[in-house]
């Protein structure tokens, strides 16, 4: 009997065995690996009457397949070109594809042999008097004696495959067809209730029609039943931690008067702005019930959502816990330590000369700290004495030891997962409560998806006061535009303010991490230890200018920002370890070289680095970027707005899924296949509601084992990544 876990090599075929070398293992991986898309045979195109930038599907014959290298002028190394001529019955059509690495030349070259019959589709452009397709879409067939005989064995929606050379679109499409013959049920995931109310097809014909539709509608149905199971199954984990949540007792953490949050209140130079003042009295709310909150905190760049983290850190201490601070890079988590033993002031002395008498301590845990402070720092930690624990990834490993852990706050989620957040919370006896902070507004469709088991609250206005900040795309190619950005630098100085030079690389040596990028631009970038001697030698002679970068010391960093923070450095030239969170008030200018190189997300955090003061701020975008080219549209739309709402649907606009999820909800073959977390919001919404609903009735899925097993492997996918990301 061959069932969804029987090896793929059981279902037979001359092809099996590769399939299975593909990755393929079993049969439930070999039917989940389901069409990128199909083709209409009818679509099949007759290159009779071509226009330039048609979207043309040729079927034909491979009757020359030729490879040539080419050097990059950027790169400076070698690339591969594939010409290939197409014979589809009644007329040639020339293919030619570019690569960039020999693996993937060569890989190239075995699947466009010349006697081959493929399927090819692009858009169509005239090159030197000659039709041409440049790296289309293409789905190889078996040899047959001529182009009529293998348009034969073409059925009417053609299923294309994500493939390799060794596994063809047509290989995998054989042993799909045995398994579907073989296969001994479908393992079903939805309750009979739910698929009903859903008007979803059964989970075998769903299997069918995606890989053998007969029509469009078939493909739709089928689409539709296999992307509601997956929604549907991260909804019912999702669901099930919730509900987990909802059971755990936690100590209640409910502080007492005259402990430190009120002396710190009463000390607070401004007035809580009155989303600070909702967010912080919710907070407090449920750090005073028995049940552990999971809150995630979403606030516009310089929204001030420091303070709110504090104010619950504080009302922890005073119940005689610890609050941890879990920061992204050592950069920002030197500065929390910093502002926020400033801003406690002798409240942060505890035992110390000139502390309070209930003070209490900030500890900063880092990497790279040296053995003593270290020492010194862990000893606060395990003794109780550091109530406010500040620290990066450092603080997830083993050794570290909490007194007492109540709260964990974890400053700008998106660079941390789900499991980062388990290891931290792991440390504490009872459950700690969980505050999740970003300035990275998260759709909700992922906040569903990724984050489904946290609370949103936001804080939407900016403190009053905050200066306007104007951003201006700056090409750099125009004369003198450049030499007036600088000129714009000496003049905020001369008022007394500072400024940062942001570059997209540390040294000019540094390999370009993006080889896709086209050949146009073919430059130089500017790189900080070139640009920072550069400015301070010429356009910026008379100031102080220092530089910042990731491949610098703690201490040197932490030197570095803290003389920029004092105002006796002028001009901080630096790579984005400037990106997030860091908090100079008194800086007023920003220029970003080779702008284009950021995403918009990134361009409006860096951005959000300016403009925290009473100053008003300017940010000049440099780009070297081509007028027509769609960097400089994401620019404009930055220079537009500084809306991080808005920006973050641009920016989702371009991106793809897997940068949206991270490498934990994408990378895996296990998770996510068909469904979108961009498009679906629909789809995950009404799953949503169902599988809560489930779960009601039904808390250890014992109604469904075969969803009950999805969950349990989903849960395991999610814990084999985190291993994975170390
Ligand atoms: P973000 O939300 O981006 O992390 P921060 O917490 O770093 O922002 O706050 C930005 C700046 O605003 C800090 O200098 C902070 O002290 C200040 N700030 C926070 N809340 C207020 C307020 N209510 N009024 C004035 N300034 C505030
Ligand atoms: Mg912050």
């Amino acid at each position: 009997m061959i069932s969804w876990d029987t090896k793929v090599a059981a279902v037979g075929g001359k092809d099996a065995k590769k399939v299975d070398r593909f990755g393929l293992r079993t049969v439930g991986d070999l039917l989940q690996h389901v069409p990128r898309r199909y083709i209409r045979k009818g679509d099949i195109d007759d290159p009779g009457s071509l226009r330039e930038g048609d979207h043309l599907t040729v079927f034909g014959c491979i009757v020359a397949s030729e490879q040539k290298t080419w050097q990059d002028k950027r790169t400076r190394r070698t690339a591969w070109r594939q010409e290939v001529v197409v014979d589809t019955g009644t007329s040639r059509v020339d293919l030619t594809f570019f690569d960039r690495q020999a693996g993937m030349a060569d890989w190239r070259r075995k699947k466009l042999e010349t006697g081959g019959y493929g399927l090819f589709a692009g858009q169509l452009s005239r090159w030197r008097d000659h039709w041409q397709l440049t790296n289309p879409d293409t789905q190889m067939y078996p040899p047959a004696d001529e182009v009529a005989d293998a348009m034969q064995g073409v059925p009417d929606l053609i299923p294309v495959y994500p493939a390799s050379s060794s596994v063809q679109s047509w290989d995998l499409q054989e042993t799909i067809k045995l398994a579907l013959v073989v296969v001994d049920g479908f393992p079903d995931v939805l309750p009979e209730d739910v698929r009903r109310a859903e008007d979803l097809v059964d989970v075998g014909t769903a299997y069918r029609w995606v890989h053998q539709p007969e029509s469009w509608a078939q493909v739709v149905a089928a689409r539709k039943r296999l992307k509601y199971d997956e929604a549907f199954v991260t909804q019912a984990l999702l669901a099930r931690r919730r509900a987990t949540l909802e059971h755990t007792v936690t100590s209640p953490r409910t502080g007492r008067a005259g402990g430190l949050l009120d002396q710190f209140d009463a000390r607070l130079p401004f007035e809580l702005t009155a989303g600070q003042r909702e967010v912080g009295e919710e907070v407090l709310a449920e750090l005073g019930q028995g049940r552990p909150m999971h809150r995630l905190l979403q606030g516009e760049v310089g929204s001030g959502k420091t303070v709110v983290a504090l104010r619950a850190m504080l009302r922890v201490v005073d119940s005689g816990g610890q609050a941890a601070l879990l920061a992204p890079t050592e950069v920002l988590a030197q500065q929390h330590h910093r502002t926020i033993t400033a801003m406690l002031g002798d409240l942060a002395r505890g035992g110390e000369l000139g502390g309070t008498a209930d003070g209490t301590r900030v500890a900063l845990l880092t990497g790279s700290l040296g053995a003593a402070a270290r020492k010194r720092a862990m000893l606060d930690v395990t003794s109780g004495e550091a109530g406010i624990v500040v620290g990066t990834h450092a603080l997830l490993e083993d050794r570290v030891d909490f007194s007492d852990l109540g709260l964990v706050v974890v400053d700008e989620q998106h660079r941390f997962g789900v499991e980062q957040r388990a290891a931290l919370t792991a440390k504490a006896g009872t459950p700690p409560h969980v505050l999740v902070m970003t300035a990275t507004p998260i759709p909700r469709t992922v906040a569903m998806t990724v984050f489904g088991d946290l609370d949103t609250s936001t804080l939407r206005e900016l403190p009053s006061g905050r200066a306007e900040v104007q951003t201006i795309v700056v090409p750099e190619q125009a004369p003198g535009w450049l030499d007036r950005a600088w000129q714009r630098i000496r003049e905020e100085v001369a008022r007394g303010r500072q400024a940062y030079v942001v570059c997209a690389r540390i040294s000019a040596e540094d390999t370009d991490p993006d080889p896709g990028a086209d050949e146009s631009e073919a430059r130089q970038l500017h790189a900080v230890e070139q640009l920072a001697p550069d400015l301070a030698a010429g356009a910026l002679q008379q100031l102080r200018v220092a530089s910042l970068h990731g491949r610098m010391s703690a201490d040197a960093k932490e030197r570095v920002m803290q003389d920029f923070a004092s105002g006796s450095v002028d001009v901080l030239v630096s790579t984005t370890v400037i990106e997030v969170g860091v908090d100079v008030p008194n800086a007023s200018v920003m220029v970003v070289m080779d702008a284009e190189r950021f995403g918009v997300s990134q361009l409006h955090q860096l951005r959000g680095r300016i403009g925290r003061g009473s100053h008003v701020g300017l940010c000049l975008l440099v780009t070297a970027a081509g007028a027509a080219s769609p960097s400089l549209e994401r620019l404009a739309a930055v220079a537009g707005t500084r809306d991080g709402f808005e920006l973050s649907r641009v920016d989702l606009a371009q991106r793809r899924e897997g940068d949206v999820l991270g490498k934990q909800q994408s990378g895996r073959r296990s998770s996510l296949r068909m469904l979108s977390v961009l498009t679906d919001e629909d789809v995950i919404g009404r799953a949503r509601e169902a599988a809560t609903a489930h779960l009601a009735r039904d808390p250890r899925l014992e109604q469904v084992p075969d969803l009950a097993a999805a969950v349990r492997a989903l849960e395991e996918s999610e814990r084999a990544d985190f291993l994975e990301m170390g």
